[in-house]
Protein backbone atom coordinates (compact mmCIF):
# COMPACT_ATOMS: atom_id res chain seq x y z
CA UNK A 1 0.00 0.00 0.00
CA UNK A 2 1.33 3.44 -0.79
CA UNK A 3 0.36 6.85 1.04
CA UNK A 4 -1.14 9.03 -2.12
CA UNK A 5 -1.86 11.96 0.27
CA UNK A 6 0.64 14.37 1.10
CA UNK A 7 0.12 17.93 0.51
CA UNK A 8 4.18 18.89 0.87
CA UNK A 9 4.45 16.28 -1.72
CA UNK A 10 6.22 13.43 0.41
CA UNK A 11 4.77 10.29 -0.10
CA UNK A 12 6.55 7.52 1.87
CA UNK A 13 5.68 4.28 1.11
CA UNK A 14 4.72 1.41 3.98
CA UNK A 15 3.35 -1.85 4.91
CA UNK A 16 -0.33 -1.77 4.78
CA UNK A 17 -2.44 -3.57 7.50
CA UNK A 18 -6.06 -4.00 6.88
CA UNK A 19 -8.33 -1.89 8.58
CA UNK A 20 -9.50 -2.03 12.14
CA UNK A 21 -13.48 -3.06 12.46
CA UNK A 22 -15.61 -2.10 14.74
CA UNK A 23 -13.59 0.42 16.25
CA UNK A 24 -16.19 3.52 15.45
CA UNK A 25 -18.38 4.55 17.51
CA UNK A 26 -21.97 3.84 17.35
CA UNK A 27 -23.87 6.72 18.61
CA UNK A 28 -24.12 9.30 15.50
CA UNK A 29 -25.15 11.90 17.86
CA UNK A 30 -22.55 11.67 20.03
CA UNK A 31 -19.85 14.10 20.57
CA UNK A 32 -16.93 11.46 19.75
CA UNK A 33 -18.93 10.95 16.48
CA UNK A 34 -18.54 13.83 15.25
CA UNK A 35 -14.91 14.21 15.92
CA UNK A 36 -14.62 10.87 14.43
CA UNK A 37 -16.08 11.78 11.25
CA UNK A 38 -14.00 14.69 10.24
CA UNK A 39 -11.56 12.80 11.10
CA UNK A 40 -12.31 9.93 8.65
CA UNK A 41 -13.26 12.59 6.29
CA UNK A 42 -10.25 14.36 5.84
CA UNK A 43 -8.30 10.71 5.77
CA UNK A 44 -10.57 9.85 2.86
CA UNK A 45 -9.33 12.91 0.98
CA UNK A 46 -5.61 12.22 1.62
CA UNK A 47 -6.15 8.78 1.17
CA UNK A 48 -4.15 8.27 4.19
CA UNK A 49 -3.80 4.60 4.97
CA UNK A 50 -6.77 2.74 6.81
CA UNK A 51 -4.49 1.90 10.09
CA UNK A 52 -4.00 5.63 10.67
CA UNK A 53 -7.45 6.12 10.21
CA UNK A 54 -8.37 3.01 12.89
CA UNK A 55 -6.02 4.26 15.19
CA UNK A 56 -7.00 7.89 15.17
CA UNK A 57 -10.55 6.74 15.61
CA UNK A 58 -10.06 5.31 19.18
CA UNK A 59 -8.03 7.08 22.39
CA UNK A 60 -5.06 4.99 23.31
CA UNK A 61 -5.73 5.45 27.03
CA UNK A 62 -8.82 6.29 28.87
CA UNK A 63 -9.23 6.52 32.66
CA UNK A 64 -12.00 6.82 34.88
CA UNK A 65 -11.74 7.71 38.57
CA UNK A 66 -14.22 7.99 41.33
CA UNK A 67 -12.94 9.62 44.62
CA UNK A 68 -14.30 10.99 47.91
CA UNK A 69 -13.99 14.87 48.82
CA UNK A 70 -14.89 16.08 52.27
CA UNK A 71 -17.58 19.12 52.27
CA UNK A 72 -17.16 21.78 54.47
CA UNK A 73 -20.15 20.60 56.49
CA UNK A 74 -17.61 17.47 57.11
CA UNK A 75 -19.77 15.00 54.39
CA UNK A 76 -17.93 13.15 51.73
CA UNK A 77 -19.36 13.19 49.18
CA UNK A 78 -18.07 10.94 45.91
CA UNK A 79 -17.01 12.58 42.28
CA UNK A 80 -16.31 10.86 39.17
CA UNK A 81 -13.70 11.92 37.08
CA UNK A 82 -11.63 11.32 33.20
CA UNK A 83 -8.79 11.41 31.63
CA UNK A 84 -8.60 10.40 27.98
CA UNK A 85 -5.33 9.97 26.29
CA UNK A 86 -6.23 9.92 22.69
CA UNK A 87 -3.02 10.18 20.56
CA UNK A 88 1.15 10.35 21.24
CA UNK A 89 2.62 9.76 18.06
CA UNK A 90 3.87 13.53 17.97
CA UNK A 91 4.99 14.43 21.37
CA UNK A 92 3.60 13.79 25.29
CA UNK A 93 -0.38 13.74 25.68
CA UNK A 94 -1.60 17.25 25.88
CA UNK A 95 -4.98 18.65 26.69
CA UNK A 96 -7.22 20.68 29.56
CA UNK A 97 -9.49 19.44 32.43
CA UNK A 98 -12.91 20.51 32.13
CA UNK A 99 -15.14 20.88 35.66
CA UNK A 100 -18.96 20.78 34.46
CA UNK A 101 -21.64 18.98 35.62
CA UNK A 102 -22.34 17.46 32.09
CA UNK A 103 -18.70 16.13 31.49
CA UNK A 104 -18.52 12.52 29.90
CA UNK A 105 -16.61 10.18 28.71
CA UNK A 106 -17.71 10.65 25.44
CA UNK A 107 -17.17 14.30 25.25
CA UNK A 108 -13.65 13.74 26.67
CA UNK A 109 -12.79 11.60 23.72
CA UNK A 110 -13.92 13.93 21.51
CA UNK A 111 -12.00 17.06 22.96
CA UNK A 112 -9.09 14.87 23.11
CA UNK A 113 -8.83 14.17 19.81
CA UNK A 114 -9.36 17.07 18.77
CA UNK A 115 -5.93 18.35 20.54
CA UNK A 116 -4.29 15.54 18.98
CA UNK A 117 -5.34 17.36 15.59
CA UNK A 118 -4.80 20.75 16.99
CA UNK A 119 -0.95 20.25 17.82
CA UNK A 120 -0.45 18.52 14.44
CA UNK A 121 -2.05 21.33 12.83
CA UNK A 122 0.27 23.82 15.01
CA UNK A 123 3.20 21.37 14.82
CA UNK A 124 3.95 21.18 18.15
CA UNK A 125 5.57 18.32 19.34
CA UNK A 126 2.42 17.24 21.75
CA UNK A 127 -0.37 14.79 21.10
CA UNK A 128 -4.07 14.87 22.42
CA UNK A 129 -5.61 14.12 25.71
CA UNK A 130 -8.81 15.74 27.58
CA UNK A 131 -9.59 15.67 31.25
CA UNK A 132 -12.31 16.54 34.43
CA UNK A 133 -14.39 16.23 36.78
CA UNK A 134 -18.21 16.12 36.66
CA UNK A 135 -18.83 18.62 38.73
CA UNK A 136 -20.95 22.31 39.38
CA UNK A 137 -17.52 24.44 40.40
CA UNK A 138 -19.88 27.19 40.99
CA UNK A 139 -21.68 25.36 44.20
CA UNK A 140 -18.51 24.59 45.47
CA UNK A 141 -16.85 26.96 48.24
CA UNK A 142 -13.20 27.71 47.15
CA UNK A 143 -11.79 25.23 49.82
CA UNK A 144 -13.99 22.37 48.52
CA UNK A 145 -12.65 23.00 45.14
CA UNK A 146 -8.74 22.69 46.48
CA UNK A 147 -9.45 19.83 47.96
CA UNK A 148 -11.23 18.05 44.53
CA UNK A 149 -8.41 19.01 42.47
CA UNK A 150 -6.23 17.74 44.76
CA UNK A 151 -8.23 14.42 45.58
CA UNK A 152 -8.57 13.76 41.75
CA UNK A 153 -4.60 15.32 40.72
CA UNK A 154 -3.60 12.63 43.29
CA UNK A 155 -6.00 9.88 41.13
CA UNK A 156 -4.19 10.67 37.85
CA UNK A 157 -0.79 11.23 39.50
CA UNK A 158 0.77 8.11 37.77
CA UNK A 159 -0.99 8.73 34.80
CA UNK A 160 0.50 12.36 34.08
CA UNK A 161 3.88 13.91 34.23
CA UNK A 162 6.08 16.62 32.57
CA UNK A 163 7.12 14.10 29.35
CA UNK A 164 4.27 12.21 29.55
CA UNK A 165 0.97 13.74 29.83
CA UNK A 166 0.50 17.41 30.78
CA UNK A 167 -2.86 18.87 31.83
CA UNK A 168 -3.87 22.76 31.36
CA UNK A 169 -7.33 24.55 32.15
CA UNK A 170 -10.58 24.41 30.06
CA UNK A 171 -14.20 25.32 30.82
CA UNK A 172 -14.83 25.91 34.65
CA UNK A 173 -10.62 25.76 35.71
CA UNK A 174 -8.62 28.54 36.02
CA UNK A 175 -4.90 29.46 36.89
CA UNK A 176 -5.49 28.64 40.23
CA UNK A 177 -6.53 24.99 39.32
CA UNK A 178 -3.63 24.35 37.74
CA UNK A 179 -1.72 25.90 40.62
CA UNK A 180 -2.94 23.27 42.82
CA UNK A 181 -2.80 20.53 40.08
CA UNK A 182 0.83 21.39 40.14
CA UNK A 183 1.85 21.86 43.63
CA UNK A 184 -0.11 18.75 44.61
CA UNK A 185 1.78 17.11 41.68
CA UNK A 186 5.75 18.38 43.25
CA UNK A 187 4.48 17.15 47.02
CA UNK A 188 3.21 13.38 45.90
CA UNK A 189 6.67 12.89 43.78
CA UNK A 190 10.49 12.27 44.90
CA UNK A 191 13.06 13.51 42.84
CA UNK A 192 16.16 16.25 43.49
CA UNK A 193 15.07 17.92 40.15
CA UNK A 194 11.33 18.62 41.32
CA UNK A 195 10.62 22.31 40.03
CA UNK A 196 11.55 20.69 36.70
CA UNK A 197 8.58 19.03 37.62
CA UNK A 198 6.40 22.19 37.39
CA UNK A 199 6.00 21.46 33.55
CA UNK A 200 3.74 19.05 34.54
CA UNK A 201 0.74 21.32 33.64
CA UNK A 202 0.44 24.77 31.80
CA UNK A 203 -1.43 27.21 32.56
CA UNK A 204 -0.72 28.17 35.61
CA UNK A 205 0.01 31.91 37.38
CA UNK A 206 2.81 33.73 36.86
CA UNK A 207 3.72 33.04 40.72
CA UNK A 208 3.81 29.44 39.91
CA UNK A 209 5.88 29.24 36.90
CA UNK A 210 3.00 30.48 34.38
CA UNK A 211 3.91 31.99 30.57
CA UNK A 212 3.32 35.79 29.90
CA UNK A 213 0.53 35.71 27.27
CA UNK A 214 -1.10 32.26 28.26
CA UNK A 215 -3.98 33.55 29.75
CA UNK A 216 -5.06 35.98 26.93
CA UNK A 217 -3.20 33.23 24.53
CA UNK A 218 -6.60 31.52 23.10
CA UNK A 219 -8.37 34.87 22.36
CA UNK A 220 -4.82 36.50 20.85
CA UNK A 221 -4.63 33.82 18.56
CA UNK A 222 -8.27 33.91 17.02
CA UNK A 223 -7.23 37.51 16.39
CA UNK A 224 -3.99 36.55 14.47
CA UNK A 225 -6.45 33.71 12.63
CA UNK A 226 -9.16 36.58 11.56
CA UNK A 227 -6.17 39.11 10.22
CA UNK A 228 -5.12 36.52 8.16
CA UNK A 229 -8.01 35.24 6.88
CA UNK A 230 -10.71 38.09 6.66
CA UNK A 231 -9.32 39.64 3.55
CA UNK A 232 -10.24 36.39 1.75
CA UNK A 233 -13.89 37.62 3.03
CA UNK A 234 -13.06 41.01 2.03
CA UNK A 235 -14.11 42.18 5.82
CA UNK A 236 -11.85 44.96 7.24
CA UNK A 237 -11.37 44.42 10.80
CA UNK A 238 -11.45 48.06 11.24
CA UNK A 239 -15.50 48.73 11.96
CA UNK A 240 -16.36 45.09 11.74
CA UNK A 241 -19.65 44.02 13.62
CA UNK A 242 -19.22 41.67 15.76
CA UNK A 243 -21.00 38.97 18.44
CA UNK A 244 -19.89 36.68 20.79
CA UNK A 245 -21.38 33.71 22.36
CA UNK A 246 -19.58 33.09 25.35
CA UNK A 247 -18.23 35.74 27.45
CA UNK A 248 -15.75 33.73 29.28
CA UNK A 249 -11.87 33.28 28.63
CA UNK A 250 -12.04 32.66 25.28
CA UNK A 251 -14.80 34.78 24.26
CA UNK A 252 -13.97 37.77 26.56
CA UNK A 253 -10.20 38.28 25.85
CA UNK A 254 -10.97 37.53 21.85
CA UNK A 255 -13.86 40.27 21.99
CA UNK A 256 -11.29 42.49 23.96
CA UNK A 257 -8.63 42.01 21.58
CA UNK A 258 -9.92 42.33 18.28
CA UNK A 259 -12.40 45.39 20.00
CA UNK A 260 -8.56 46.89 20.23
CA UNK A 261 -7.98 46.44 16.48
CA UNK A 262 -11.30 48.50 15.65
CA UNK A 263 -14.19 45.70 15.45
CA UNK A 264 -16.89 47.13 17.09
CA UNK A 265 -18.69 43.93 19.70
CA UNK A 266 -22.79 44.29 18.96
CA UNK A 267 -23.72 41.31 20.54
CA UNK A 268 -23.27 39.11 23.73
CA UNK A 269 -24.46 36.06 25.15
CA UNK A 270 -23.85 33.74 28.07
CA UNK A 271 -25.29 31.08 29.92
CA UNK A 272 -27.56 34.02 32.10
CA UNK A 273 -29.33 35.81 28.72
CA UNK A 274 -27.87 37.88 25.78
CA UNK A 275 -27.80 41.59 25.22
CA UNK A 276 -26.58 43.64 22.15
CA UNK A 277 -26.84 47.30 21.50
CA UNK A 278 -29.64 49.19 20.30
CA UNK A 279 -28.20 51.40 17.73
CA UNK A 280 -26.49 49.95 14.64
CA UNK A 281 -23.86 51.81 14.77
CA UNK A 282 -23.02 51.47 18.87
CA UNK A 283 -20.80 48.91 20.42
CA UNK A 284 -20.57 47.38 23.37
CA UNK A 285 -17.30 48.16 25.30
CA UNK A 286 -15.67 45.01 25.77
CA UNK A 287 -13.19 45.48 28.71
CA UNK A 288 -15.41 47.23 30.83
CA UNK A 289 -18.14 44.40 30.16
CA UNK A 290 -14.98 41.63 30.99
CA UNK A 291 -14.65 43.64 34.67
CA UNK A 292 -18.42 43.50 35.30
CA UNK A 293 -17.56 39.53 34.68
CA UNK A 294 -15.03 38.89 36.72
CA UNK A 295 -16.76 40.92 39.31
CA UNK A 296 -20.27 38.80 38.77
CA UNK A 297 -19.01 35.24 36.56
CA UNK A 298 -21.82 36.34 34.60
CA UNK A 299 -23.08 39.37 31.44
CA UNK A 300 -26.41 39.58 33.76
CA UNK A 301 -27.22 43.09 35.20
CA UNK A 302 -24.44 44.53 32.86
CA UNK A 303 -27.50 46.43 30.53
CA UNK A 304 -28.98 48.18 33.27
CA UNK A 305 -29.02 51.75 32.98
CA UNK A 306 -27.34 51.30 30.18
CA UNK A 307 -29.75 53.10 27.35
CA UNK A 308 -27.68 51.89 24.30
CA UNK A 309 -28.28 48.27 25.33
CA UNK A 310 -31.12 45.95 25.64
CA UNK A 311 -31.22 42.77 26.62
CA UNK A 312 -32.85 40.10 23.86
CA UNK A 313 -33.67 36.53 23.70
CA UNK A 314 -31.67 34.15 22.35
CA UNK A 315 -33.14 33.88 19.17
CA UNK A 316 -32.84 37.63 18.66
CA UNK A 317 -29.09 37.41 19.59
CA UNK A 318 -28.36 34.87 16.93
CA UNK A 319 -30.17 37.13 14.13
CA UNK A 320 -28.45 40.02 14.70
CA UNK A 321 -26.04 41.28 11.42
CA UNK A 322 -22.42 41.18 12.03
CA UNK A 323 -19.82 40.40 10.17
CA UNK A 324 -18.04 37.72 12.72
CA UNK A 325 -19.47 35.40 15.06
CA UNK A 326 -17.71 33.77 17.59
CA UNK A 327 -18.98 30.82 19.22
CA UNK A 328 -17.24 30.75 22.53
CA UNK A 329 -19.06 28.89 24.66
CA UNK A 330 -20.25 25.27 24.48
CA UNK A 331 -20.13 22.43 22.41
CA UNK A 332 -22.42 21.91 19.45
CA UNK A 333 -24.53 25.32 20.31
CA UNK A 334 -25.04 26.38 17.39
CA UNK A 335 -27.71 23.49 15.76
CA UNK A 336 -29.29 23.72 12.60
CA UNK A 337 -32.11 26.30 13.53
CA UNK A 338 -29.37 28.55 15.02
CA UNK A 339 -27.46 28.41 11.63
CA UNK A 340 -30.44 29.60 10.11
CA UNK A 341 -31.16 32.02 12.77
CA UNK A 342 -27.53 33.46 11.80
CA UNK A 343 -26.77 36.34 10.25
CA UNK A 344 -23.18 36.76 9.66
CA UNK A 345 -20.66 36.35 6.74
CA UNK A 346 -17.97 34.41 8.68
CA UNK A 347 -18.63 32.05 11.74
CA UNK A 348 -14.73 31.69 13.44
CA UNK A 349 -14.94 28.48 16.04
CA UNK A 350 -13.53 30.09 19.40
CA UNK A 351 -15.07 27.00 21.05
CA UNK A 352 -14.32 23.12 20.80
CA UNK A 353 -17.10 21.93 17.96
CA UNK A 354 -20.20 24.75 18.63
CA UNK A 355 -21.25 23.32 15.62
CA UNK A 356 -23.79 20.71 14.92
CA UNK A 357 -23.03 18.53 11.15
CA UNK A 358 -26.24 19.45 10.44
CA UNK A 359 -25.75 23.47 10.94
CA UNK A 360 -22.32 22.86 9.24
CA UNK A 361 -23.93 21.83 5.81
CA UNK A 362 -26.16 24.58 6.44
CA UNK A 363 -23.94 27.01 6.61
CA UNK A 364 -21.90 25.96 3.93
CA UNK A 365 -24.97 25.84 1.60
CA UNK A 366 -25.42 29.91 2.85
CA UNK A 367 -22.26 30.43 2.01
CA UNK A 368 -20.55 31.11 5.94
CA UNK A 369 -17.32 30.88 5.72
CA UNK A 370 -16.85 28.88 8.64
CA UNK A 371 -12.98 28.96 10.17
CA UNK A 372 -12.13 25.71 12.08
CA UNK A 373 -11.76 25.18 16.00
CA UNK A 374 -8.36 23.67 15.78
CA UNK A 375 -7.14 26.53 14.38
CA UNK A 376 -9.15 29.22 15.49
CA UNK A 377 -8.61 28.26 19.15
CA UNK A 378 -5.23 27.02 18.80
CA UNK A 379 -3.41 30.07 20.50
CA UNK A 380 -4.08 28.59 23.85
CA UNK A 381 -2.12 25.09 23.52
CA UNK A 382 0.94 26.69 21.39
CA UNK A 383 1.81 29.43 24.56
CA UNK A 384 1.15 26.01 26.79
CA UNK A 385 4.17 24.84 24.82
CA UNK A 386 5.69 27.68 25.36
CA UNK A 387 5.27 27.80 29.40
CA UNK A 388 6.42 23.98 29.25
CA UNK A 389 9.59 24.86 27.13
CA UNK A 390 10.33 28.37 29.51
CA UNK A 391 9.92 25.55 32.97
CA UNK A 392 12.35 23.39 30.92
CA UNK A 393 14.63 25.52 30.58
CA UNK A 394 14.08 27.45 33.03
CA UNK A 395 14.23 30.59 31.62
CA UNK A 396 11.08 33.57 31.75
CA UNK A 397 10.34 34.91 28.03
CA UNK A 398 8.72 38.74 28.06
CA UNK A 399 5.14 38.99 26.63
CA UNK A 400 7.04 40.32 22.98
CA UNK A 401 8.38 37.43 22.59
CA UNK A 402 5.51 35.05 23.41
CA UNK A 403 3.13 36.91 21.43
CA UNK A 404 5.75 37.18 18.12
CA UNK A 405 6.17 32.94 18.55
CA UNK A 406 2.19 32.73 18.60
CA UNK A 407 1.91 34.57 15.37
CA UNK A 408 4.33 32.76 13.81
CA UNK A 409 2.77 29.59 14.56
CA UNK A 410 -0.55 30.66 14.09
CA UNK A 411 -0.43 32.32 10.96
CA UNK A 412 1.91 29.42 9.15
CA UNK A 413 -1.20 27.20 10.17
CA UNK A 414 -3.61 29.37 9.04
CA UNK A 415 -1.70 29.44 5.69
CA UNK A 416 -1.00 26.06 5.94
CA UNK A 417 -5.31 25.38 6.01
CA UNK A 418 -5.99 28.36 3.09
CA UNK A 419 -3.41 26.34 1.13
CA UNK A 420 -5.04 22.87 1.37
CA UNK A 421 -8.03 24.09 0.92
CA UNK A 422 -7.56 25.63 -2.39
CA UNK A 423 -5.43 22.07 -3.27
CA UNK A 424 -7.84 19.62 -2.68
CA UNK A 425 -10.92 22.17 -3.01
CA UNK A 426 -12.39 21.37 0.38
CA UNK A 427 -13.81 24.21 3.08
CA UNK A 428 -11.36 25.37 5.70
CA UNK A 429 -12.87 22.74 8.31
CA UNK A 430 -12.15 19.61 6.21
CA UNK A 431 -8.46 21.56 4.97
CA UNK A 432 -7.43 22.19 8.51
CA UNK A 433 -8.17 18.20 9.13
CA UNK A 434 -6.30 17.47 6.04
CA UNK A 435 -2.98 19.47 7.10
CA UNK A 436 -3.80 17.84 10.40
CA UNK A 437 -3.53 14.23 9.67
CA UNK A 438 -1.13 14.43 6.45
CA UNK A 439 1.29 15.24 9.48
CA UNK A 440 0.28 12.18 12.03
CA UNK A 441 0.54 10.04 8.46
CA UNK A 442 3.97 10.82 7.84
CA UNK A 443 5.20 10.14 11.47
CA UNK A 444 3.29 6.96 11.31
CA UNK A 445 4.37 5.99 8.28
CA UNK A 446 8.44 7.10 9.15
CA UNK A 447 8.28 5.01 13.21
CA UNK A 448 6.49 2.10 11.18
CA UNK A 449 3.78 0.15 13.93
CA UNK A 450 5.76 -1.16 17.31
CA UNK A 451 7.18 -4.10 17.31
P1 LIG B 1 -15.09 29.66 30.34
O1 LIG B 1 -15.62 28.75 31.41
O2 LIG B 1 -14.09 30.70 30.71
O3 LIG B 1 -16.32 30.41 29.60
C1 LIG B 1 -17.40 29.71 29.08
C2 LIG B 1 -18.46 30.70 28.66
O4 LIG B 1 -19.53 29.98 28.05
C3 LIG B 1 -19.07 31.50 29.81
O5 LIG B 1 -19.26 32.84 29.42
C4 LIG B 1 -20.42 30.84 30.02
O6 LIG B 1 -21.40 31.72 30.54
C5 LIG B 1 -20.75 30.45 28.59
N1 LIG B 1 -21.77 29.40 28.55
C6 LIG B 1 -21.80 28.23 29.20
N2 LIG B 1 -22.95 27.58 28.94
C7 LIG B 1 -23.68 28.38 28.14
C8 LIG B 1 -24.96 28.29 27.54
N3 LIG B 1 -25.74 27.23 27.74
N4 LIG B 1 -25.38 29.31 26.76
C9 LIG B 1 -24.61 30.40 26.56
N5 LIG B 1 -23.38 30.54 27.10
C10 LIG B 1 -22.91 29.54 27.87
O7 LIG B 1 -14.52 28.69 29.21
P2 LIG B 1 -13.43 29.01 28.11
O8 LIG B 1 -12.11 28.61 28.65
O9 LIG B 1 -13.63 30.37 27.57
O10 LIG B 1 -13.80 27.92 27.00
C11 LIG B 1 -14.84 28.13 26.03
C12 LIG B 1 -14.64 27.12 24.91
O11 LIG B 1 -13.33 27.29 24.36
C13 LIG B 1 -14.71 25.65 25.30
O12 LIG B 1 -15.20 24.91 24.20
C14 LIG B 1 -13.25 25.27 25.53
O13 LIG B 1 -13.02 23.89 25.41
C15 LIG B 1 -12.61 26.06 24.40
N6 LIG B 1 -11.18 26.34 24.56
C16 LIG B 1 -10.70 27.00 25.64
C17 LIG B 1 -9.34 27.29 25.70
C18 LIG B 1 -8.74 28.08 26.83
O14 LIG B 1 -7.54 28.41 26.75
N7 LIG B 1 -9.49 28.44 27.85
C19 LIG B 1 -8.48 26.88 24.67
C20 LIG B 1 -9.02 26.21 23.57
C21 LIG B 1 -10.37 25.96 23.53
Amino acid sequence: MRYEGGILGVQPSFSGMPPAEGLEPKDRESLFAMAVEAVNRACEVLKAPEYVKAILGQPKNELIVNFPVQLDNGTYKLFKGYRIQHNNILGPYKGGIRYHPDMSLDDCKALATWMTMKCALMRLPFGGAKGGVKVNARELSASELMRLTRRFTAALADTIGPDYDIPAPDVGTSSQIMDWMMDTYLNTHEGVTKQGLRSVVTGKSLACGGSEGREKATGQGIAYVLQELLPEFFIPIAGMRLSVLGFGNVGGHAAAILQGLGARLVGVMDHTGALRTRAADGAIDAEDLARHVAGTRSIQGYAEGKTWLETVSAEDFYKTPVDVFIPAALERMVTRPVAEWLNCRVLAEGGNGPCTPEANALLRERNVGVLPAILCNAGGVTVSYMEWVQNKSGVRWELARVNAELKKTIVNAARRVRLAAHQYGVDMGTAAYVVAIDHLVKAYVQRGIFP
